[in-house]
């Protein structure tokens, strides 16, 4: 039987929902509400797309968005003064650095000057190292709305199953697994070398979850999915002008029990969560 779709936009208006009451209260409550500051270095046409649907779903849900924009020809010494000023900044709650930097900034080393309180993309190895715990309140947009598509499936019980995670970036592979063996999901990952051995296809076929976040077209073969799976294709690809994921859609949907299409299925809600992450950042600093 072909598979339902698992689509971001109606999981994401959920959670948007919530996220509008919330701060409606937290304004009546504190006079004021939260902040994000984005920060972008240069002009760089790809994150321009998200920057703009940042704004946008920030403003809609009543959240102040300021962009900074900075001149590729800074040192990274002055632009971690400036991230420094942001952390010191009580009017600011949450700080995004927008991707690519400019090669002479280094963009893992930023990451730790990002006051964890403000790190709404949890890059910060406090905010992984909390996931580790179980404890993490701000989460990796994209893994969080991995596990927010798995759970807006009424009949499944995470508990026990058998999932396979393919790609181990430290943004969405390796935090993911994380989210999923706290829930108690049996996790496998396969990286590039599972890719180099030729095993992928053996474990993709045991997976009961199977989540694909790689960044190479077509490299999940329908055929290899398992009766029933339920499939979440995190990659983005751009092929003869299209935009398509790592899995191959159309086999994998005759086989899959539920299947993210590729656009609108992890992508619209990843925003969603940066801004879940915002309000959850503003309540700490609250109680700090
Ligand atoms: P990344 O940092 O490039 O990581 C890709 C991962 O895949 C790496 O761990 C890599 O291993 C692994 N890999 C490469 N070739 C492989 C193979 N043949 N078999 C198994 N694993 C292999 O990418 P990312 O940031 O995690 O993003 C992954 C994809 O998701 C991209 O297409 C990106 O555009 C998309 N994405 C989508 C969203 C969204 O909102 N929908 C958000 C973020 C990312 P090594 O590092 O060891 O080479």
């Amino acid at each position: 039987m072909p598979a339902k779709l698992l689509e971001g936009k109606s999981v994401a208006l959920k959670i948007k929902e919530n996220i509008k009451l919330e701060i409606e209260s937290l304004k009546n409550k504190y006079g004021a509400g939260p902040k994000l500051v984005s920060v972008q270095v240069g002009e760089n046409p790809a994150s321009e797309i998200y920057i703009k649907s940042q704004e946008k779903t920030a403003r809609d849900l009543g959240i102040t968005y300021e962009l900074k924009k900075i001149d590729a020809g800074i040192t990274q010494d002055e632009f971690i003064e400036i991230i420094d000023s942001l952390n010191k900044d009580k009017s600011t709650h949450g700080i995004i650095v927008q991707m690519p930097l400019p090669q002479h900034i280094d963009a893992k080393l930023i990451s730790r000057y990002i006051s964890s309180l403000k790190d709404i993309e949890a890059v910060h190895p406090e905010n992984m190292g909390e996931i580790v715990f179980g404890k993490a309140k701000i989460l990796p947009c994209t893994a969080a709305a991995c596990m927010e598509l798995l759970n807006s499936i009424d009949s499944l019980e995470l508990y026990g199953k058998e999932a396979v995670v393919v790609g181990h970036s430290e943004i969405v592979g390796k935090p993911l697994a994380l989210l999923l063996l706290n829930k108690f999901v049996t996790t496998t990952v396969c990286h590039i070398a599972t890719g180099q051995r030729g095993t992928l296809p053996e474990f993709v076929k045991k997976a009961e979850i199977l989540i694909v976040a790689v960044g190479k077209a077509g490299l999940v073969k329908g055929d290899w999915i398992k009766e029933g799976a339920i499939v979440i294709d995190v990659g983005i690809n751009r092929v003869e002008g299209k935009i398509v994921g790592d899995v191959e859609f159309d086999k994998a949907f005759e086989k899959a029990s539920y299947i993210t299409p590729v656009p609108g299925g992890v992508g619209p809600l990843t925003v969603t969560i940066l801004m879940r992450n915002v309000v959850e950042a503003f309540k700490q600093q609250q109680t700090k």
